[in-house]
């Protein structure tokens, strides 16, 4: 990444603050660090953190809490929250529970996967970090020569599939309803059906097929589309 990203590491044991600081910052980001659930909301107004790894107890107000109040929020909403909990303990409820966290990793963890989790996270929103070009799986595609590979394979697109792809790889993994996809690949003023969406990602599946591999874009029944 060009530019370092800028983390905020919200836990309160001391130590688990210290290793994560530790290696972060190896990785390439900018750590800022709090110890307590209401310092963590406010250091999210003031620094404007790219990403937030939040530890789920924690002192004066839960990480729940705090996620929850950040995903209510629209001027906060999009920021990734990467959640850590014990295991045993909370490992379960967070699965169950919508906390609206985008990624939760449960302890002990090994550094390694989280950092490559934080990677992730980060890539989904700041793509343009990583030189405009998105890579999901085995797919590439690099917004500055508007070219896609697959596999090391160019892949054909014409426009309309082109913007479909790009959507769908900025944010991997979201559900796409087809109005989203109106919307974003064809403009709101436009009249176009919600059935032109299914041709289009019909093309674009077989486009993805022909240059190999299986078909990356899972239809969410009765809600739209996802990729990866
Ligand atoms: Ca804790």
């Amino acid at each position: 990444m060009s530019v370092p990203a800028r983390l905020l590491l919200v836990e309160d044991e001391p130590a688990q603050r210290e290793v994560l600081v530790y290696n972060l910052t190896a990785d390439g980001h900018e750590v800022i660090t709090a110890d307590n659930g209401e310092d963590a909301l406010l250091l999210v107004e003031e620094e404007r953190p790219d990403l937030v790894i939040l530890d789920w107890m924690l002192p004066r107000l839960s990480g729940i809490e705090v996620c929850r109040r950040l995903k209510m929020r629209p001027e906060t909403r999009a920021i990734p929250i990467v959640m850590l909990s014990a295991r045993g303990e909370e490992g379960d409820r967070v699965r169950g529970l919508e906390t609206g966290a985008d990624d939760y990793v449960v302890k002990p963890f090994s550094v390694a996967e989280l950092l490559a989790r934080v990677r992730v996270q980060l890539r989904r929103v700041r793509p343009s970090t990583v030189g405009a070009v998105l890579e999901v799986g085995d797919l590439v595609l690099d917004a500055e020569s508007h070219r896609v590979h697959r596999a090391g394979v160019a892949v054909k697109l014409a426009p309309t599939e082109y913007r479909l792809l790009s959507a769908f790889m900025e944010r991997a993994g979201r559900v796409w309803t087809r109005e989203a996809l109106l919307d974003r690949v064809w403009g709101r003023d436009i009249y176009v059906d919600a059935r032109t969406v299914d041709v289009h990602v019909g093309r674009l599946r077989k486009a993805l097929t022909e240059a190999g591999g299986d078909d990356p874009i899972r239809t969410v029944r009765g809600t739209g589309y996802s990729l990866g």
